[in-house]
């Protein structure tokens, strides 16, 4: 499990759907889900085939917790960015180049430009570059990776299709643009194996699902880096890492988006009260992993039909950090 399976494709492939959750953390940054109903779409919920052939349709609207929505990653993340920047944030676009401990905290070169800072918020996602520089490690529960096309999308659908497979499981989410995420979850190992990095390997593995349809053409394929992983420490002297990079969870959970502006939420309030390097915080979020990969673990139990490499590991796996390999 050393290093990226893969060279990562486009830092974000466009399809990625938020659960009616996200309303609450928004509200938290004092931004309304009007502006998710203006620039995105309503999303009506998760239609599986897991553990049965049959797609079992599950409602946010009949759940009582109101609408998610398919986003639009980017310009959604551009609305986060404005906002900072309204709240009085300076954006440096840059990627940091050095990083220096002085008496009074960091110094920092981002080509270029000098930046001073008592504390630096690793957000850097899976990479965890500032942390892993610092030297923290990361364990990881998986090798677990997603290949991804958005394609178009004759259905015009509002649900996530959820289905699995002998060795993955299938995504279809739709987007604000009216085109579909399709997307084949699985194991590094046994997407090499296989050669679904490719346009040929990866449409013969679609051609055997159930609910997904082909695409009219040849696919263009991204490769993401998509495994669990605790950074450990996940803080340090002057530095405390947030969203995926503290912790990514298995896109399975839908739930990255909202948990890392909760994890953001969080450590603001710790700088805030001058407790960056917290045991507290860092055992919270030991436990919380642990809890991750229990759940993780009970819900790809929930599918039986396979006795292969991918379901035997998620069945098996370790359900406790510390029985997990740093690296
Ligand atoms: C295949 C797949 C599908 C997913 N689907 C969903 C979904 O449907 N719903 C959902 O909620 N979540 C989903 N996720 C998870 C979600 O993408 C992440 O949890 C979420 O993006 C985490 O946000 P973040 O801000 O912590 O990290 P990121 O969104 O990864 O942002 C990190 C940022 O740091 C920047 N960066 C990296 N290195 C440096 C550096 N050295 N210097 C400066 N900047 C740097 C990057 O360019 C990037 O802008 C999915 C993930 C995968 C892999």
């Amino acid at each position: 499990m050393a290093g990226p399976p893969f060279r990562n494709g486009a830092p974000h492939a466009p399809g990625e759907s938020v659960p009616p959750s996200i309303a609450g953390a928004l509200a938290r940054l004092g931004l309304s889900t009007a502006v998710l109903d203006r620039d995105h779409l309503r999303s009506l919920g998760t239609a599986s085939s897991w553990g049965t052939p049959e797609l079992q349709y599950r409602d946010y609207l009949h759940d009582g917790l109101g609408p998610g929505w398919h986003l639009d990653r980017p310009r959604f993340d551009r609305m986060l960015r404005a906002a900072a920047v309204a709240a009085g944030a300076v954006l440096v676009r840059d990627r940091w180049s050095s990083a220096r401990r002085t008496a009074e905290g960091w110094s920092l070169t981002c080509h270029g430009t000098r930046l001073t800072a008592d504390v630096v918020v690793d957000a850097t996602g899976r990479r965890a570059a500032f942390g892993t520089a610092q030297g923290a490690r990361r364990c990881f529960a998986d090798r677990l990776v997603g290949i991804a096309a958005t394609v178009p999308d004759p259905d015009a659908r509002r649900h996530v299709i959820l289905e699995s497979a002998e060795n993955g499981w299938w995504y279809a989410s739709p987007q604000p643009s009216g085109r579909l995420t399709l997307a084949l979850l699985s194991d590094a190992d046994l997407v090499r194996r296989e050669g679904w990095a490719r346009p040929p390997g990866w449409l013969a593995a679609l051609r055997e699902t159930r609910h997904l349809a082909l695409p009219p053409d040849e696919p263009s394929l991204t490769v993401r880096d998509a495994r669990s992983h605790l950074l450990t420490p996940s803080a340090g002297r002057g530095w405390i890492a947030a969203g995926d990079a503290a912790m990514a969870l298995d896109p399975l959970s839908s739930a990255g988006v909202t948990l890392a502006i909760e994890s953001g939420l969080a450590v603001a309030d710790l700088i805030a009260s001058g407790h960056v390097d917290s045991i507290r915080h860092r055992q919270q979020l030991r436990r919380r992993f642990d809890a991750y990969l229990r759940q993780r673990r009970d819900v790809y139990r929930a599918e039986q039909r396979w006795d292969s490499p991918f379901w035997t590991r998620r069945h098996e796996g370790a359900v406790e950090a510390r029985h997990l390999v740093l690296r």
